[in-house]
């Protein structure tokens, strides 16, 4: 078992600390060389240079980037994207995006606090009243929820937004109000159901009244986190430069979909990948990789997810490869075999 020196520093592991259950320390290239790689990211075209044909590799692949899965066949990698495990009870603890999702959601309300500068909670004292922040949620997966939950733990007044209805109670039980929208078409009710239990691009028809409602909210809105993502897709816009331009100053969006909404920016036109800017006296944070904020936990349940799949797809003895096509979640998770793209 070979590791890239300094490979765990940014999230306090130390060599040494691998080292002393077994690792050899190496470069790069001496790690990259191993029958069985495990990455966080794509390698590079340069690091695929330096993987051998015929190895395997478990990371997160971007599944949707054909052209990256092509450079994985033509290295003749057998690889597999965790992203692409199915959202099944059994798959759970090998699922990536909701591991660092969750951590997104954590950090993105830790973010908006400390850039805001009020308190998040009603305080009652003796120099005056201060209100408690109102929260505003759009996108309710798993990074929304965990918003829901910090936010709540630190005593904010919180409104959600999701295009499925079934997060009205997810909502609701974490203490927050579910922005409804009814669906008045059939089209709409079918949009919004989903597929997979992920959202499709709901009919302009809903997401103009959605518009409307939202609008309202985070004009009153203190903090906005917004969460929204469709697989395969640009994330979609919900929070207009209008919208922005009608919230107090002072207020705080975090846009967790920074750098995958249309022309770069997020569920918000005016956000910047990787950089706070200030519009109308609102704070925008783009931050594109909120996880590596919190990267030892970020590490250490990515880790885990890394293990269960390896249970899958390796025998007892962690001899040889096997690839059970039988099995959902490997079926789903392999993308290259053979030199061919084996993703549908
Ligand atoms: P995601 O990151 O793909 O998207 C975030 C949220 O944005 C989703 O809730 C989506 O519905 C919402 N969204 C999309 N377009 C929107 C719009 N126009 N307005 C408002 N919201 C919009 O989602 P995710 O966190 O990966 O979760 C996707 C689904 O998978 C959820 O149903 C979640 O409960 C489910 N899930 C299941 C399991 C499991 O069963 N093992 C594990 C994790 C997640």
């Amino acid at each position: 078992m070979r590791l890239e020196s300094g490979a765990g520093l940014r999230a306090s592991a130390t060599d040494e600390a691998y080292a002393a259950v077994g690792a050899e320390i190496t470069d790069a290239a001496g790690a990259l060389g191993c029958d069985l790689v495990l990455k966080v990211r794509s390698p590079s075209a340069d690091e695929l240079t330096r993987m051998k044909p015929g190895a395997a590799l478990v990371g997160m692949l971007d599944p949707f980037n054909r052209e990256g899965l092509t450079a994985l066949a033509a290295a003749k990698l057998t690889s597999f994207a965790l992203e692409a495990a199915p959202r099944t009870t059994r798959a759970q603890s090998m699922d990536v995006l909701s591991s660092q999702a969750n951590i997104a959601g954590y950090k993105a309300v830790i973010m908006a606090a400390d850039r805001y500068q009020k308190f998040f909670p009603m305080l009652m004292t003796a120099a005056g009243t201060v209100k408690a922040a109102r929260v505003v949620i759009l996108g309710v997966g798993v990074a929304g929820l965990q918003a829901i939950a910090t936010a709540k733990r630190l005593g904010a007044v919180i409104e959600a937004s999701d295009v499925r209805p079934s997060v009205k109670e997810q909502i609701e039980s974490l203490g927050g109000k579910f922005i409804d929208v009814p669906y008045e078409t059939a089209e709409e009710k079918e949009a919004a159901e989903g597929v997979g239990g992920y959202a499709r691009p709901m009919p302009p028809s809903w997401l103009a009244r959605q518009q409307v409602e939202v609008a309202k909210r985070v004009a009153q809105a203190d903090i906005v986190i917004s969460t929204a993502l469709i697989p395969g897709r640009a994330a979609p816009t919900l929070i207009t430069a209008e919208m922005v331009k009608a919230m107090k100053a002072g207020s705080v969006i975090v846009d967790i979909a920074a750098g995958r909404g249309p022309n770069g920016g997020g569920n918000c036109p005016l956000t910047v990948a990787g950089q706070t800017v200030q519009v109308h006296g609102v704070s925008i944070i783009g931050e594109t990789n909120l996880p590596a904020l919190l990267a030892a936990d970020a590490s250490a349940l990515y880790a885990r997810n890394v293990l269960d799949f390896l249970k899958l797809v390796l025998a007892k003895d962690a001899a040889a490869l096997n690839v059970p096509m039988d099995d959902d979640i490997v079926a789903a998770c392999l993308m290259t075999r053979d030199g061919q793209v084996t993703r549908s």
